[in-house]
């Protein structure tokens, strides 16, 4: 999955920073009903941000691990724009922080699971395709690719068919 029409393709180092995102998603267990989603920032091959999602321990609805990452890698760097960095997500980011990714200005988002690959409470609309956001987006340097340890990042999430608690679907 990719802008450009062609496949994704991840390298050695790609992989080797996803694993690095998953193992935080999973710090505190790897159950789907802990909303294990992280996100990590690479800058020059350096790691300037990593978190975990954490809406429920700030009590707040924007504390998404992609948001809690972007805001640190610019404190980091002392910069809000993340020019040339890539943003490693273990799940497709939603709405708000593809947005989000389109303002901090990484230059490429690397995601494991898909929005086909996870329950429909993970996202926010029934039709729009987050991918269209980029596709749509002003700026055209920006590269999302999806799938990068696709099996083990949606391991960890309630799958398509699963039948999840109504008070556990985010979406609703
Ligand atoms: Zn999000």
């Amino acid at each position: 999955m990719t802008t450009q029409g062609k496949p994704a393709s991840f390298d050695a180092e790609d992989e080797r920073w996803m694993r690095t995102v998953i193992e935080k998603a999973i710090e505190d267990g790897a159950d789907p009903s802990l909303t294990p989603i992280a996100a990590g920032i690479v800058l020059g091959g350096r790691l300037i941000a990593l978190a975990r999602n954490r809406t429920e321990e700030d009590s707040d609805a924007t504390a998404h691990a992609e948001i809690v990452a972007i805001r640190a890698a610019g404190r980091e760097i002392g910069d809000m724009e993340l020019r040339g960095a890539t943003l490693y997500s273990t799940l497709q980011p939603c709405g708000m922080c593809t947005m989000a990714s389109i303002w901090s200005k990484v230059g490429r988002v690397v995601f494991g699971a898909g929005r086909e690959d996870v329950h429909r409470m993970y996202f926010e609309d029934r039709q729009i395709d987050t991918l269209d956001f980029i596709r749509d987006a002003w700026r055209n340097d920006l590269v999302f690719e999806g799938g990068c340890l696709r099996k083990e990042c949606a391991r960890l999430y309630y799958g398509p068919d699963d039948i999840v608690p109504i008070e556990e679907q985010g979406n609703i």
